[in-house]
């Protein structure tokens, strides 16, 4: 016990070093190393490792041995450490900071020349967190690294650092672990219909907010992907490995990659992916181990552990075991075998010491290679473009989001200083187009180190080698966040803001660019009421804000023009009027302008110049939502996610989470607002419909995302209807048989690819906005929608059709199947329907995929607070 106490407050010190948070390296004496069996008290294989015992471990390793640096470097939303251990020869060990700024010199991240030569080699475990046999397999592979009778091991560690996250997401992991012990037999069952084979709702796949982290790496919404990406940028790995599961009859796959590989992925690391894919089988062969490689897994969404570490420079590879939340202890395949989780271990373990001996024999060409991959980067980027311009225009502060974003990825951006115009490629329109830059935008150029993660993040229209892709095959920043941009082929010098931009940001890096309002100047005794304009996810928040603190607000319904300043429908209004009691009304105003980085304007008069004045009834009061999210077996786990994470951690909200399977005895009227996260709501049948229909008619407001639609249309009381009108219903029909008969004579080995046509694949199409209803306020005309879902819907005949797709011309990036793209035209995106006193809003599209479709969160917002007041 005093051990593991003198450790930490040795961390406490540590944290006071110059190399901060990064290393903790102990400086205790060596007593004896223990084994995993001698201080697990178990064989490895035997149970599932609980992520406190891994811990435990990890210290009592870095106590005792000279090989291994161990770094707490964050931790997760359910408060568990994240760690990573340094494992490498003692000499390594001795001048770690050395080598680990030597690598960044490499990238040109740092500035002077490496002394030197030791490449970094990667392992992440466990990103999904009931693929639990990663833990397992850290923690042997660590104990072989380390144990001295190895001396394969120490010869290898001369030759390279190994860096090993033993659990990148432990909140997910521990729900998996505890869930599994509770139910496990005493003796082990592999029988595959036995209870402990079937996790219950929502799994241990992702983390605590139901996020999948390994769609996460790039955009970095995650509190433990943001953590990781700061580590793993102090370091920039040669290699990058990710350990998964898949199903439990899978053979082992391995790279190389399957297509679609991103084309952006560079010679060097395809060929290398080769490599390292030929070592593992020797082993495998030897061992009679059956593998695949170069299907099913591609290269080509950037929110991967193997394409963004690519992205990066290092050659990032997925290892797939088959086993993962199903598998249990034992489990009885489909051909009749037993698979245990020591199979499970060994194979990942051989995986992982093969990638270590190709490091150690191609080192000199890793490190040869990475060099001049960075400086390839600076000095010829890949990709038609060179420029991207973000537009300030009249929604400056969507522009703060991008900035955070771009900061996670390690990539610069700017100001330029061209007058004059220029020509660009226009992500509103498709098209050429001419532009000007104005002092408030960002400029990104391509000619930096990150010029690929640039390449790929801002690329309008990336092409594919292939359709038949795992993810979703769009996803540009402007999209994403609604910014009028130009990509240029044109090369602008610019010039970094990011030193002055970083004074204001919060410690984190999560609220970025509008001024601080300094409170001392903006203290009157005239003001009357600050207005707040409304375009971006940060005013949502600020509402969150004002409202959670008590205070009344007001928003236009109309454009108005006060003081010299013209403002939007949708403008907040902060009045003394109704806040009498608030004790100190400007300082708490000012206070949550400073939290939330937004400028509230003051106005001395109710009296506009154009425009309804303040008293009007144009202007309303914005009724406090009180909300409850639907949750539970049907919903969809990742949508809840998203939701329960969007009102907690972007808008601080508070809500009430109601299980699908209580709808039906809960008291409705305690909320004002009900979300339907995407799921099937079939359970609710017609008494539970009927319910809901009840409760919007009282007054309540109904909002509905993505496949929730689906159990809704056609039900009494709900306008949402498929498509189809008559005539084209019968056209449809016609052309499904017609197809049908097509598909008859179809080879077999087409009919996957056959099957595209009618789907999307993260489609981003741009949407025709009113921006004079409640739920388009902000939009200034310009809104992308992402579809995952060929599922179309008609224009709402008894309500207001906000966002809809007026044409197949709509569509702007990523794929979208011939007969999908022709079919989503006329189609609504997102509308209101009233109904007796109350509101429904269809989200036909997730408007918050994934956390990262950052303009969604205002209409979103605008669905909670503004609709139906
Ligand atoms: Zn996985």
């Amino acid at each position: 016990m005093f051990g593991r106490f003198a450790f930490f407050a040795f961390l406490i010190l540590a944290d006071l070093l110059p190399f901060k948070g990064l290393l903790a390296q102990n400086l205790f004496p060596r007593g004896s190393i223990q084994s995993p069996k001698e201080f697990l008290g178990y064989e490895l294989g035997e149970r599932f490792t609980p992520h406190h015992r891994l811990v435990d471990y990890a210290e009592h390793i870095a106590e005792h041995s000279d090989r291994v640096v161990l770094t707490y470097y964050g931790e997760t939303y359910e408060h568990r450490p994240l760690i990573a251990l340094f494992v490498s020869a003692p000499a390594n060990i001795a001048q770690l900071e050395t080598i680990r700024q030597d690598n960044l010199k490499r990238a040109g991240i740092l500035p002077g020349t490496p002394e030197t030569r030791v490449p970094i080699t990667w392992f992440s475990y466990n990103v999904h967190g009931n693929e639990a046999v990663g833990v397992e397999t850290a923690i042997m592979t660590l104990w072989s690294l380390v144990d001295s009778a190895n001396t394969q091991s120490a010869a290898w560690l001369k030759e390279t650092v190994v860096a090993i996250d033993p659990c990148l997401n432990p909140d997910g992991h521990t729900r998996y672990v505890n869930w599994y012990q509770q139910k496990a037999n005493l003796r082990t069952q592999p029988d595959s219909q036995s209870t402990e084979h079937f996790e219950p709702w929502p799994g241990g796949r992702p983390n605590h907010y139901l996020f999948d982290l390994n769609r996460d790496w790039a955009w970095q919404v995650q509190q433990e992907s943001q953590q990781r990406s700061i580590l793993y940028q102090q370091w920039l790995p040669q290699i990058h490995i990710d350990f998964h599961e898949q199903g439990v009859d899978h053979p082992y796959f391995f790279a190389p990659a399957a297509e679609p590989v991103h084309p952006y992925v560079s010679v060097f690391q395809r060929t290398f992916q080769e490599t390292a894919g030929k070592n593992i089988a020797q082993y495998f062969d030897r061992n009679a181990w059956l593998y695949f490689t170069r299907e099913v897994f591609d290269l080509f969404y950037p929110g991967y552990g193997d394409t963004w570490p690519t992205f990066n420079g290092a050659i990032g590879m997925t290892y797939e075991q088959a086993g993962s939340g199903r598998a249990g202890l034992a489990i009885q395949t489909s051909v009749g075998d037993t698979l245990t989780l020591r199979d499970r271990m060994l194979h990942h373990y051989t995986a992982g010491m093969a990638t270590i001996e190709t490091v150690v024999r191609h080192r000199e060409q890793l490190l040869e290679e990475f060099s001049n991959y960075f400086a390839d980067a600076v000095a010829n980027p890949p990709g038609k473009y060179r420029t991207y311009v973000l537009k300030a225009g009249d929604t400056p502060a969507r522009l703060s989001a991008i900035k955070t974003l771009l900061d996670r990825n390690g990539i610069q951006y700017g100001n330029a200083q061209v007058r004059g115009r220029l020509n660009g490629y226009s992500y509103a329109t498709g098209l050429p187009d001419t532009l000007s830059i104005a002092e408030a935008d960002v400029v990104v150029s391509a000619h930096q180190a990150k010029a690929v993660l640039v390449q790929t993040l801002f690329d309008p229209n990336p092409s594919l080698t292939d359709s038949l892709t795992y993810d979703i095959t769009s996803w540009a920043i402007p999209y994403a966040h609604g910014v009028n941009a130009f990509a240029l082929e044109q090369r602008l010098d610019v010039l970094p803001l990011r030193s002055t931009e970083d004074n204001g940001r919060s410690a984190s890096g999560r609220i970025g660019s509008e001024r601080d309002v300094d409170s001392s100047s903006e203290h009157g005794t005239g003001v009357l009421a600050y207005v707040i304009p409304w375009h971006a996810s940060v005013h949502v928040r600020f509402l969150a804000g004002l409202l959670d603190a008590g205070l009344r607000v007001r928003f236009a319904s109309q454009d108005f023009h006060v003081g010299g300043t013209s403002f939007k429908a949708g403008s907040l209004i902060v009045g003394r009027e109704g806040n009498e009691g608030i004790l100190d009304f400007e300082e708490l105003i000012h206070q949550l302008a400073r939290k939330h980085a937004v400028e509230p304007i003051p106005v001395q008069t109710g009296y506009m110049d154009l425009g309804k004045d303040f008293g009007s009834a144009a202007v309303r009061v914005v009724v406090k939502p009180r909300v409850a999210i639907i949750a539970g077996p049907g919903v969809s786990s990742s949508s809840f996610g998203e939701l329960w994470h969007y009102f907690e951690q972007d808008l601080d909200y508070p809500f009430s989470v109601i299980d699908l399977s209580r709808v039906g005895p809960a008291d409705l009227s305690a909320y004002n607002v009900l979300i339907l996260p995407s799921g099937n709501y079939h359970t609710l049948g017609e008494s539970g419909c009927r319910r809901l229909n009840d409760w919007v008619v009282a007054g309540g407001k109904l909002i509905a995302i993505e496949s929730a639609l689906a159990s809704l249309a056609g039900k009494s009381g709900f306008g949402i209807t498929e498509f189809l009108t008559e005539i084209e219903r019968k056209d449809a029909e016609k052309r499904k048989e017609e197809m049908a008969a097509d598909q008859l004579l179809l080879a077999y080995g087409d009919r996957e690819r056959a099957a595209l046509s009618t789907r999307f694949s993260g489609a981003i199409y741009s949407v025709h906005t009113d921006s004079t209803h409640p739920l388009g306020y902000g939009l200034a005309g310009r809104f992308y929608t992402m579809k995952n879902r060929a599922s179309r819907y008609a224009y709402l005949k008894n309500g207001i059709n906000v966002g809809t797709i007026r044409s197949e011309a709509d569509h702007r990036s990523g794929f979208a199947g011939h007969e999908a793209r022709q079919s989503v035209a006329e189609s609504l995106v997102f509308g209101v329907e009233g109904h007796g006193k109350g509101h429904i809003v269809y989200f036909v599209d997730n408007p918050i995929f994934r956390g990262f479709w950052e303009q969604g969160k205002l209409v979103l917002g605008n669905a909670v607070f503004l609709v139906g007041q």
